[in-house]
């Protein structure tokens, strides 16, 4: 199998709006970076698809007031992020203050630096807009992952070579 490489910047890795009034921070390595190709995520990042890095939120320092949206999922259950109040831009799926896993996923579209990442998958490849391929050796998934452990497994392979 064909894994691709990912050299982490040195950290911490920064991050913010397009405005400015939102920064952040992240001081240790991420758990998985994806893409999603849900159409909340079409919509939320009014792109084709969303660039979820998944953090734990202790590594995650925030500087400014970003405001909270809310939405339903398509499984109904109820998600949250963290968007410029300013801008507009999203910056963080799931709870500054922690949620029960402690989990966030920084959209990642916002990082200072983006040119290292590459995606460990792809997860809703059923609404992926057409013409975007995907490579046997990849990770998909045409809906919602069981878990994000294999997905979390190739990020580390791909860190690991780098
Ligand atoms: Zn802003
Ligand atoms: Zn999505």
């Amino acid at each position: 199998m064909n894994v691709e490489t990912v050299i982490l910047p040195p950290l911490p890795l920064r991050g913010g709006c397009q405005c400015g009034a939102v920064r952040y921070t992240i001081d240790e390595a991420p758990l998985a970076f994806y893409l999603c190709h849900c159409t909340n995520c079409q919509r939320q990042s009014s792109s084709i698809a969303g660039a979820s890095m998944l953090t734990r939120v202790q590594a995650v320092s925030v500087e400014g007031r970003p405001r909270t949206a809310r939405w339903s999922a398509e499984s109904g259950a109820q998600k949250s992020g963290q968007f410029c109040p300013e801008c507009g831009v999203r910056l963080f799926h799931g709870s500054l203050e922690g949620g029960p896993d402690d989990r966030i996923t920084i959209k990642a579209g916002t990082l200072d630096d983006t040119s290292w990442l590459r995606p460990a998958g792809h997860i809703w490849t059923s609404s992926a807009m057409r013409g975007f391929r995907f490579d046997e050796d990849e990770l998909t998934y045409p809906r919602q992952p069981p878990d994000y452990e294999h997905l979390k497994e190739r990020w580390r392979q791909m860190l690991a070579q780098g």
